[in-house]
């Protein structure tokens, strides 16, 4: 044994708001991360005074007032609001689904003409009752003008499945509206940190009690941690704890190209995405344009994100949520019961498709459960 309490596996959100609460309780936690920084997939760099999202765009969003309390206290937020636009084959339409993307594809003007519409789309579709994947339940919800413009080609590259085989609450997450609000969430709060999301982790893991070591992997030295550490927290994938015993869960993984341009304004909007099915990335984002065209005049940094497979020793950075690996997930789920000492959070450790605040909520409720 060790002077510590926790061992915690990963310095991304989960890790980091375990290892503050326990820290603030008096315990001592040693922090261990594979990657050589901290924040997980929420890290962002400076690069020419803008503040770069290394892990693809990242906007805080929460109608949960305790969370959006809570991460506030380690960093100011402003009042950016998320309004990608969709490229298909160089027209562009507003996101979500809304008045605007409804007006520019069919010239419609209220409500009403914009239901009817898509009524007669999803009653030609003959789609009728419970949609059994992602294909159904978006034409059941727009129809298929948008299906086919700006769903199919997205989803089929972001997932590299058919969206015929794909769980139908990932389409879910996008609101559809019958008002000409580009908000793509409906939250009460949403922002970006001003300077940043990685002084967030920093604030939360710079407590006494707390020690960081990046650039160390936990599989390095299982056995030894499991035998020095009375408990750990675990925020890697289930799956690869277990040696992939019963399987590999899916994961999706993403490239990102990062580029310097020599212009003040490259596209106009902080996210465009690319719908259609044959270019190659799906989304574009310039970061100056979270913090309102801050940094130099002269210059911008551009993101491409490129959908990619997994295969074991790449980033993991979306879990794939349907039947199949929803059911190895449980397998893998009952086994973690069994090793008494052991916690499994956030989106790698809990397999689910979590967002910001979603994970500051499981990692508040798993402190509620051990102190
Ligand atoms: P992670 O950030 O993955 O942290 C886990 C950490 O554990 C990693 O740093 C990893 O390196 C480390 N680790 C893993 N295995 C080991 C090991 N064996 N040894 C040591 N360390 C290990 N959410 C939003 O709310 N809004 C958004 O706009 C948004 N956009 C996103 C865009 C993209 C492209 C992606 C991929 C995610 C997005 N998210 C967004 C989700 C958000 O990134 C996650 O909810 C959050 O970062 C998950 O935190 P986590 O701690 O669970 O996981
Ligand atoms: N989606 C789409 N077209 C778009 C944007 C999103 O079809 O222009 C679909 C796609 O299947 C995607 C899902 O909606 O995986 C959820 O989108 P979100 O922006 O929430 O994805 P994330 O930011 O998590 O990658």
């Amino acid at each position: 044994m060790n002077k510590y309490d926790y061992l915690i596996v990963g310095a991304g959100l989960f890790g980091s708001v375990f290892a503050h609460e326990a820290a603030i309780r008096g315990k001592h936690v040693k922090v261990i991360e594979k990657r050589n920084h901290l924040a997980g997939n929420i890290y962002t760099k400076e690069v020419d005074g803008i503040q770069v999202h290394q892990y693809g765009a990242h906007i805080f969003h929460t109608s949960d007032k305790d969370i959006w309390d809570y991460v506030n206290q380690f960093a100011e937020f402003n009042r950016y609001t998320n309004s990608p636009v969709a490229n298909y084959k160089g027209h562009m339409y507003n996101l979500p689904f809304n008045m605007n993307t409804f007006s520019e594809l069919w010239g419609v003007r209220t409500p009403s003409e914009a239901r009817a519409k898509i009524q007669e789309q999803k009653e030609a579709a003959q789609i009728n009752g419970q949609p059994k994947n992602l294909e159904e339940q978006a034409i059941s919800l727009i129809g298929t003008d948008i299906y086919n413009k700006l769903i199919k080609g997205y989803t089929e590259k972001q997932w590299g499945q058919k969206a015929t085989d794909l769980p139908s609450f990932i389409i879910r997450r996008l609101p559809v509206r019958y008002t000409y609000d580009n908000n793509y969430f409906n939250d009460t709060y949403q922002g970006i940190p001003i300077g940043g999301y990685t002084q967030i982790v920093e604030k939360m893991l710079d407590h006494p009690g707390i020690d960081v070591e990046t650039g160390v992997d936990f599989f390095a030295e299982k056995e030894r941690y499991l035998k020095e550490f009375p408990k750990i927290i675990f925020t890697g994938m289930i799956d690869e704890y277990f040696d992939y015993q019963l399987g590999e869960l899916e994961y999706r993984s993403l490239r990102f190209e990062t580029e310097k341009l020599n212009v003040d304004n490259y596209q106009g909007n902080a996210v465009i995405n690319y719908t259609d099915a044959d270019t190659p990335f799906t989304r574009i984002i310039e970061h100056k344009h979270f913090e309102f065209g801050k940094g130099d005049k002269e210059k911008t940094v551009i993101t491409r994100e490129y959908p990619a497979n997994w295969k074991r020793g790449d980033e993991p950075y979306y879990p794939v949520n349907n039947n199949r690996n929803n059911t190895l997930y449980k397998k893998y789920a009952e086994l973690a019961k069994k090793e008494g000492n052991v916690i499994f959070g956030g989106r790698l450790g809990q397999y689910r498709y979590y967002d910001m605040h979603q994970v500051i909520h499981a990692a508040l409720v798993c402190v509620n459960a051990e102190f």
